[in-house]
């Protein structure tokens, strides 16, 4: 099977090059040529698609999805997901133009990855926590997606059996962050009352009650009584039913999930794989410890989501500058900051890392709300636009420098260049989240905008 794409701007994924007006030749599976204007067929034996006024790219590389397996979901090990949903997540990923998405749910086991990669058209690949601190982390959040013998499975026999990560050490579901306020926090509110609270009702109320970095010293009775009026709560709680009710719910997961940050950079010094480290205002500490200590400066090791909207500017800026000195690489993640700004209001953070030109390296989503995260090739976009890389160097970061930065996750892929895999995306010039074609190993997944009948199998 072959197929000529002419007429856009090739933006090779290396980071430098662009050819414009360019031209990609896909044949068996790989990239067989890219050709500037001059040398494009007059006559060619297979489909040949027109890319006036688009930009040709590599499938983009997103290294921290979650959801997207039938397997235990988040660090906190969620019960899965439905098939529709994690289906319909990679569905997203993929009219989107990621070819190829790193789960980080790390209790999914690898026969779910397997799963998922073999029914869908993106390529899916899968990471580990099964270590004793971050189970223990996981079983006191939530737990209730584990199969029943995940005591048994270990780090290294995930990684024997595929897994190429350690990852995501740490969550917002195990340290007290976004995942409780959207999950656990109105649950547990739900249950002693009958009362439904929204994510950012329980936001309010939870720091009220232990402050920004989870500390119970840090109450705020007058401001706790004005989050519970403004939630209803006031007639059904009083203060110290809430401080105990959110203690009790936020609180016992947070010292194991912090040591199973710990254990995880440890394992990966130790079996020679990235470790994925959650930043955020409640791993801070943690992450300079890390970053400080000597024993750990051979390990590589990611922050995710550098830009986490918990940090303070400043103290976000702060820590990516120190794990950029300890050779730490730094994932910022667009959530949903810059179109849906549901979990993320600010683009403050994501501007004052991507603007230094050495701090951030890769990016990538997260989840977003409830798996409607921001799609990571608007996040390309507007790196560019903003002015913070070249467009060459903005489309790298979720290409090349991904592929590069994760051993596994994509061998030769990231790059349009002559026996690379045939992963390429044809997106307007004008809004790349209009996506009209993607190929995966060639075969034409997304045409004209949809799904065609190749993408799930
Ligand atoms: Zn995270």
């Amino acid at each position: 099977m072959s197929t000529l794409v002419r007429g856009g701007t090739v933006v090779t994924g290396d980071g430098s090059t662009v050819v414009e007006p360019g031209a990609v030749v896909m044949r068996d599976g790989r990239v067989s040529d890219v050709l500037e204007r001059w040398e494009f067929p007059a006559h060619f034996d297979g489909e040949v698609i027109d890319a006036s006024g688009c930009v040709v790219m590599p499938g983009l590389i997103n290294s921290h999805t979650h959801g997207v397996t039938p397997g235990a979901l988040f660090p906190s090990a969620a019960p899965p997901l439905p098939e529709h949903r994690w289906m319909g997540h990679l569905d997203r990923h993929l009219l989107a133009g990621t070819t190829t998405v790193l789960n980080l749910c790390g209790f999914a086991s690898m026969d779910d990855v397997r799963e998922a990669d073999r029914r869908h058209a993106v390529h899916v690949r899968g990471a580990t926590t099964h270590l004793p601190n971050c189970l223990r982390a996981a079983e006191t959040a939530d737990g209730k997606g584990l199969p029943p013998d995940a005591g048994d499975l270990t780090v290294e026999r995930m990684l024997e059996d595929g897994a190429i990560v350690i990852g995501e050490l740490g969550g917002g579901q195990t340290l007290g962050g976004g995942g409780q306020d959207l999950v656990y926090i109105p649950a547990a509110i739900e249950k002693a009352s009958g009362i439904r609270i929204s994510n950012n009702q329980a936001r309010r109320i939870k720091e009220a009650v232990l402050g920004r970095f989870i500390d119970v010293k840090a109450i705020n009775l007058v401001e706790l009584a004005e989050a519970a009026e403004e939630a209803g709560l006031a007639e059904a709680f009083t203060a110290t039913e809430l401080m105990k009710l959110v203690a009790d719910t936020v609180l016992p997961s947070i010292t194991p999930a912090l040591d199973g940050i710990r254990e995880g950079v440890r394992a990966a010094a130790r079996f020679g794989v990235p470790a994925i480290v959650h930043s955020a205002a409640a791993t801070g500490g943690v992450i300079r410890e890390l970053m400080t200590d000597t024993r750990n400066k051979d390990v590589r090791v990611v922050a995710a989501h550098a830009n986490h909207p918990s940090h303070t500017p400043a103290e976000a800026l702060d820590l990516a500058k120190l794990g950029h000195d300890a050779g730490w690489a730094a994932e910022a993640s667009v959530f949903d900051l810059l179109h849906r700004k549901h979990t993320v209001t600010t683009r403050e953070h994501w501007d004052l890392l991507l603007q230094d030109p050495g701090l951030i390296s890769v990016l990538a989503t997260d989840y977003g709300h409830d798996g409607h995260h921001d799609e990571l090739i608007s996040a390309v976009q507007d790196v560019a636009a903003s002015g913070h890389r070249s467009l060459a160097g903005a489309v790298a970061m979720a290409a090349s420098a991904v592929a590069d930065l994760i051993p596994g996750l994509a061998s030769g892929g990231g790059r349009l260049e002559r026996g690379s895999p045939a992963d390429v995306v044809v997106a307007s010039a004008g809004d790349f989240r209009d996506v009209r074609f993607v190929f995966v190993d060639g075969v034409c997944v997304v045409r004209d905008g949809q799904l065609t009948s190749e993408a799930h199998r």
